[in-house]
């Protein structure tokens, strides 16, 4: 079969199928033999694992994973491209193609009912507007996967590996950096897709930690000290948790001045070692 990220060999399936991409599901689809590597080595596939890929398309990095996984679980939500995908992966017996929104998926039971597999990897070259919902969901969830490496708009991917101090560095930042180890793992230009999206993207991989990088006594009292922190960014700590908290100045300025942190400091500033004290102290 003709490689599927050959740009003729895509145009030739969408016209056989009367296929036409929708940009309410962002698709964009991978021409680019060298990234598509790039992003399968850096997912470091064994043949016992079980790798979940979101938003399989034509099935461009489907095959490849195939080629490696012990088992491939592909979430597409568009009906559409079932069928291309049981063409153009006929000759894989290992990738069950599941056509479902991820969103609405019980991506843990759906990794729980493969436990022969020794670990599972999530992969995605997702749609810009489920990048962080996914994220999320796949965090919170505490879905029990060892990475998740996804290909995300370049400012997603800033955001996710920003540390304090900067303007990418926010709730998303923090959230993340709790539960994973980020890498960075390359640069992808919008040329490599068909059609050719509007942004640039950056692929990162997400190591899922077995115990977050910070202790926290209750990630409740934590996330929303986050959120309330970064509620209004340009305020001072003090005023923008007093404001989101609704407790008043005194108690909020006694919590900051015991986790050692300045009230005039802004929430951009605090490493995820001062929020976790902040949270901790404010529930003593
Ligand atoms: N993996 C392919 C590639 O790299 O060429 C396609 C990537 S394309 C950027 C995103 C894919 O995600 C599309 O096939 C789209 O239909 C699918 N998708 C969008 N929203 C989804 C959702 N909520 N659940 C599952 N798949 C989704």
């Amino acid at each position: 079969m003709d490689k599927l990220y050959s740009p003729a060999t895509v145009n030739k399936i969408m016209n056989k199928h009367h296929f036409k991409t929708s940009k309410k599901y962002g698709q964009n689809f991978l021409i680019d033999e060298n990234i598509i590597h790039k992003i399968v080595d850096a997912v470091d596939i064994k043949d016992n694992d079980l790798v979940l890929e979101i938003g399989p398309g034509i099935g461009t990095l489907t095959a490849e994973l195939a080629k490696r996984a012990g088992k491939v679980k592909a979430v597409e939500i568009d009906k559409k491209l079932v069928p291309i995908l049981d063409e153009n992966l006929a000759e894989f017996n290992n990738v069950e193609t599941i056509n479902e929104d991820i969103l609405n998926t019980n991506i843990n039971e759906m990794i729980s009912n493969e436990e022969k597999y020794q670990s599972a990897k999530i992969i995605g070259n997702l749609p810009y507007y489920i990048t962080t919902p996914i994220i999320m969901k796949i965090l919170e969830e505490k879905v029990s996967v060892k990475s998740i490496t996804i290909m995300v708009q370049k400012e997603v991917a800033d955001r996710l590996k920003a540390g304090p101090g900067g303007k990418d560095y926010g709730a998303l930042s923090v959230a993340v950096q709790y539960y994973c180890d980020v890498t960075f793992i390359a640069q992808v230009p919008r040329n490599v897709f068909i059609p050719k999206p509007n942004v640039d993207s950056s692929v990162i991989r997400l190591d899922v930690r077995e115990i977050p990088s910070v202790k926290v006594d209750d990630e409740k009292v934590f996330f929303r000290m986050v959120k309330a922190g970064f509620s209004q960014r340009r305020k001072t700590l003090l005023n923008a948790l007093s404001h989101f908290l609704n407790q008043p100045k005194e108690e909020i300025e006694k919590i900051l001045i015991q986790s050692d942190i300045d009230p005039l400091r802004r929430a951009e500033t605090l490493s995820l070692q001062d929020f976790a004290a902040l949270s901790n102290n404010s529930i003593k």
